[in-house]
């Protein structure tokens, strides 16, 4: 611990929690003390949060009101995550067509926050988080997430992959703040061209860097280029990826390049940081102060522990749009045994989920897909995407419309996201559109929106009932 991370720790950050109207540090300080808590505690201050939470939502929120009513359930009805079963589970397709209905009445408009996102299986969505649910207990359990792969806050850090632009200029502004006082360089994702990664390699050597974030694919195209160059090396003391997937093969070569082996997180743009592997890489321990994880089967049914199943997430915290039992899309087991290193948080295991690639051009420039905002087709009546790019000089993207539009609709629609999109490819690469009925996940049930077929992404072999090293994680 060094002088500057005690300032960026005591007084920084704090600092940073007063000009906000937040208190991550609070949050942060709970869950560094809780995740040492037995398995008990644990359980009752989720069942107490949960229970705080349905309450709320049977008061002020006309979806649960209605849905609570017409199944003849009260409030207390719903005393543990058990008892969720008793509730319907949120589809992306209610929150896409009830948002007003979802909305918590008389929750002051300043608290909250217009969210979209590309999603996690190719279905933008629009929906409102909270400040207290993202800026104070999302950060925090990020924060913390950091921790278990050694980052403390103020250690010198790069960071590869998008920056926050929404919000507002006051908040674009402090979040700046945030990432000079947490000595962060940032590494623009579609900076990476072949002729640039010489020079990105240097800075990033000459600023005397202890820790790597960014999201996989990003991370192993400069991995990549330094096992294929002798030139500069990097070595970090940790690394650690989200986003997206984290396949094995690239944990191997980012293992190789860095020196650490990556620690992979799981979160999604709705609920934040869900779950991350600790020092022991054994799975993903789930954060169950601020969420309950279920998995389901394809009746809604929990299934055993160490079996697949869909991935169902509680937060804990979105008083403004309580998602409760929400359906990720992505696919995963709880595993059973104590992880080797004493926390009692339980684990996910066999995560399956997002995984995209970047995009490349003749002039060998590298599109990544976060640098797309493909969250901006939240806007348009469609339901499903996925980009695929031919070859070199074609990309084409695959679009579920929603609804049953007709030709005309849908010629306006294929006009509007090729304005939309048509000036990201780069001159020298033909973009078009086409629709489609359904866009099927892969053969193990990932999700793959961004891909090209001049990089394919590695197989993903469908996981062992119980694997213990799963690779879905997000930033
Ligand atoms: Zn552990």
């Amino acid at each position: 611990m060094t002088f500057y991370n005690t300032l960026a720790r005591h007084v920084l950050a704090p600092s940073m929690d007063l000009i906000r109207g937040t208190h991550t540090m609070r949050c942060l300080a709970e869950l560094e003390e809780s995740q040492w808590w037995p398995r008990e505690p644990i359980e009752e201050l989720q069942a107490e949060r949960l229970q705080r939470l349905i309450e709320h939502a049977y008061a002020r929120v006309p979806y649960y009101r209605a849905l609570m009513d017409e199944r003849g359930l009260r409030p207390c009805d719903i005393q543990s995550p058990t008892d969720l079963a008793r509730l319907p589970v949120l589809t992306k397709g209610v929150v896409r067509m009830r948002p007003a209905d979802l909305l918590a009445e008389g929750f002051p408009d300043s608290d909250l926050r217009l969210c979209t996102t590309s999603g996690s299986t190719g279905t933008p969505l629009t929906f409102y988080g909270t400040r207290e649910d993202q800026a104070s207990r999302g950060i925090a359990r990020s924060l913390r997430a950091c921790e278990w792969a050694g980052i403390r806050l103020g250690d010198r850090q790069a960071y590869v992959g998008r920056l926050h632009e929404d919000h507002g200029r006051r908040e674009q502004l402090l979040h700046h703040l945030g990432l000079r006082a947490r000595r962060v360089v940032h590494v623009d994702p579609n900076s990476l061209t072949n002729d640039a990664l010489p020079a990105i390699v240097q800075r990033l050597a000459r600023a005397h860097l202890q820790r790597l974030t960014g999201y996989p694919a990003s991370l192993n195209v400069i991995a990549s280029f330094i096992e294929q160059t002798s030139g500069q090396r990097l070595a970090f003391q940790s690394v650690v990826t989200g986003g997206e997937q984290l396949t094995d093969r690239e944990r191997h070569v980012l293992t190789r390049a860095f020196g650490t082996e990556p620690h992979s997180k799981y979160s999604t743009s709705e609920v934040f940081d869900i779950a991350s592997e600790c020092e022991a890489h054994s799975g993903f321990h789930i954060a169950a102060e601020d969420v309950v994880v279920e998995v389901l089967d394809d009746n809604s049914v929990p299934v055993a522990q160490g079996q697949q199943g869909r991935i169902v997430v509680t937060n804990l915290h979105n008083y403004g749009m309580p998602f409760i039992r929400y359906d990720i899309g992505d696919t995963g087991s709880l595993l059973d045994e104590k992880c080797p290193c004493g926390r009692e948080l339980p684990r996910l295991g066999g995560l399956i989920g997002r995984r995209n690639t970047h995009l490349h051009s003749r002039s060998g420039q590298r599109i990544s897909p976060a640098r797309l905002y493909l969250d901006r087709l939240a806007s348009l009546p469609v339901m499903q995407y996925q980009v695929v790019q031919e070859d070199l000089d074609t990309v084409i993207m695959h679009l579920v419309p929603a609804g049953v539009p007709s030709p005309e609709e849908l010629a306006a629609l294929r006009e509007k996201v090729r304005d939309m999109f048509a000036g990201d490819f780069g001159e020298t690469i033909r973009f078009d559109v086409q629709f489609t009925d359904r866009i099927a996940p892969g053969a193990a049930g990932e999700h793959t929106f961004v891909f090209s077929k001049i990089d394919p992404i590695e197989p993903t072999a469908p996981p062992e009932a119980d694997a213990p090293n799963s690779n879905l994680n997000t930033l």
